[in-house]
């Protein structure tokens, strides 16, 4: 229902980033949710990939299955006093080159869109497990709207 959605960072440069899919720690917090808890990750040199990412070609093995944080990301699902709100990660080098350029806010709008059209909100209602407690990181995202 969401998966079809285009993400915002070419796969392209997806592909050549060291920054996704990898943790600083095995438990992190932005390890993306599956039903019942988050990915695992394996540690690899000091660095903790998520289980699914292969290493040699930088490519999610479970793309076409990955969870829909991973569908969204860079943008980002959370729970805000009492809203529900969308915002996006400040951590993505593209997101750094392309914050509120044209082809950003256009995104934005469309993204902002999709999620009312799709009743995204209802959806989240019965997966309360996907709106995160991002209020420990509040300095590396920027809030863009309210579902
Ligand atoms: S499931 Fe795939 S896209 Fe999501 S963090 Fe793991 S490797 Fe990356």
């Amino acid at each position: 229902m969401f998966e079809d959605f285009p993400q915002f960072v070419p796969q392209k440069i997806c592909l050549s980033c060291q920054g996704c899919c990898r943790f600083l720690d095995e438990k992190s917090d932005w390890r993306p949710r599956e039903s019942e808890g988050r990915v695992k990750t394996k540690k690899i040199r000091d660095v903790f990939y998520c289980q699914f990412l292969e290493e040699k070609s930088n490519k999610c093995s479970e793309y076409f299955n990955r969870p829909l944080q991973c569908v969204f990301y860079p943008f980002l699902v959370e729970k805000k006093e009492d809203k529900i709100v969308v915002g996006v990660h400040l951590a993505c080098p593209f997101i750094q080159e392309n914050l509120h350029m044209k082809d950003f806010d256009i995104y934005r709008k469309k993204l902002e869109g999709f999620f009312k059209e799709k009743n995204f909100i209802g959806f989240l209602k019965d997966n309360e497990y996907l709106v995160e407690d991002y209020s420990s990181y509040q300095a590396e995202i920027e809030t863009l709207f309210s579902l």
